[in-house]
């Protein structure tokens, strides 16, 4: 019996709240509040009818802290999801330390306005100690460890597919089949086809910044930062076959380095289609993805925001995606004294997910583990006061809950491996 208060209402949020439905016995209630409250109406009357968690909706400004003190005190959730956007992080998290109550996450915090002179001196002195400069990092977040001690909850960092997923993914391999993991390699591939000549799958604005940033992997105890899509592999993909895959900057890499002892290399890649990335490289080089406010015509438009008003919403995306995704980590490492490698993976059908939730695959991938961090933070299987990424926790309750509820992995023993 829980009461979780689920902010945002987009396509994580959407299927989040859809497990959640599925799951009444731990979720009795659920309140989801977002920006745009005729959205989060629409849902419950959508979902209301076909499950046994009571649903409420409000309006929310998740920038706002007092409006998300004001509501907790009002509603009195167990703990709060948010699947808002990473630029909400910060004060999400803080209503959470003044009132008590549980957080969980999928993406680290992100600054809005990335010409802010206060946000940026933080900035650039993180870029030249840590020698990466993708405008998100951990350590914003991080910074919460004794507020969230001090006030008893617990901070659930990164629950989604990545991080998240392949994260959990990692505390299994070293529980289960390593002594020692050295190497990671993250891959996630998405071989849907939309139709579409341009689209993002998951919010445009934070997609976009993600990949055009320069990319960066982990190497013996430092970041090697390298140009935008400037390391490209191919790879054959189980259930999908032949796709190029680009290395970039990616979160879970921070916290891995951190978490995972005597690892020495850690990269991400993800696929990327010819279409996809002249689309982008043409919107970047016309100034598209800036995101400081530049004067039009009177008044101030920032032009990433103004480009996600023209790109198809990812949430329209479901009823047109065929095709699978398939996510998951090739693990090198050491068992007694020998050298082994594994591979863990997800395949997820865009059309089956589309035909159970209404979404897509990557918002799928995202939301079922969104609610499974919720679940095992409510019911007390991962609760320890304090800010914690997912691999800090007992992978095995994760992983079964990934079987059960629409995401079973593979573990594969002799995969091919990426040069
Ligand atoms: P969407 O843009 O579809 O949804 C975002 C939602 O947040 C919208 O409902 C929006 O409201 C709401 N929102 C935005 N600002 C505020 C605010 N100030 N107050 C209240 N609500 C607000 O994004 P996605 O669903 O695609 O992504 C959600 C999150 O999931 C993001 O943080 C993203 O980075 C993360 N993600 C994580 C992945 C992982 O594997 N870990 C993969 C994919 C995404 P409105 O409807 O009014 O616009």
């Amino acid at each position: 019996m829980s009461r979780l208060l689920i902010i945002g209402c987009g396509g994580v949020a959407r299927v989040a709240i859809c497990k959640c439905c599925q799951n009444s016995d731990v979720f009795t209630d659920i309140m989801i509040a977002s920006r745009t409250k005729a959205k989060c109406d629409a849902l419950k009357e959508e979902l209301q009818p076909k499950t046994a968690t009571k649903i409420e909706t409000a309006q929310v400004d998740a920038d706002n802290t007092q409006e998300v003190i004001g509501l907790i005190n009002s509603w009195k959730p167990d703990a709060v999801l948010n699947v808002a956007l990473p630029y909400q992080d910060l004060a999400i998290m803080d209503a959470c330390v003044a009132t008590g109550v549980h957080y969980i996450d999928t993406a680290n915090y992100e600054a809005e306005d990335t010409e802010d002179p206060a946000w940026r001196a933080i900035y650039e002195a993180r870029c030249r100690e840590l020698g990466f400069t993708a405008y998100f990092d951990y350590s914003w977040q991080w910074a919460y460890q004794d507020k969230f001690k001090e006030a008893g909850i617990t901070g659930l960092l990164g629950s989604g597919f990545d991080p998240g997923v392949t994260s959990v993914y990692a505390a299994y391999a070293r529980k289960h089949y390593f002594d020692e993991i050295h190497y990671i390699d993250i891959l996630d591939c998405n071989g849907g086809d939309h139709g579409y000549p341009f689209a993002t799958n998951f919010n445009p604005e934070i997609n976009l910044r993600e990949v055009s940033a320069p990319g960066s992997y982990w190497e013996d105890g430092k970041w090697v930062e390298i140009e935008p899509m400037s390391i490209k592999r191919e790879y054959d993909f189980p259930e999908v076959g032949e796709k190029d895959m680009y290395l970039l900057h990616h979160e879970e890499i921070e916290s891995l380095a951190k978490n995972i002892p005597g690892v020495k290399r850690i990269r991400f890649f993800m696929t990327f289609g010819q279409s996809y990335l002249t689309h982008m490289k043409c919107l970047e080089n016309v100034g598209m993805l800036r995101t400081d406010p530049v004067s039009f015509d009177g008044r101030e438009i920032v032009p990433i925001q103004f480009l996600k008003a023209l790109l198809p919403d990812p949430a329209s995306l479901g009823p047109r995606t065929v095709g699978k995704t398939n996510i998951g980590c090739i693990f090198t490492g050491i068992k007694d004294g020998k050298e082994k490698t594994i591979y863990i993976y997800n395949v997820c059908d865009h059309q089956e997910c589309y035909q159970e939730v209404g979404s897509q695959a990557v918002s799928y991938t995202t939301g079922v583990p969104a609610m499974i961090g919720a679940m095992l933070v409510v019911n007390g299987t991962w609760q320890k006061p304090g800010v914690f990424n997912v691999e800090e926790f007992d992978p095995d309750p994760y992983m079964d809950a990934l079987n059960r509820f629409g995401l079973p992995w593979v573990v594969c023993e002799d995969p091919q491996t990426v040069a």
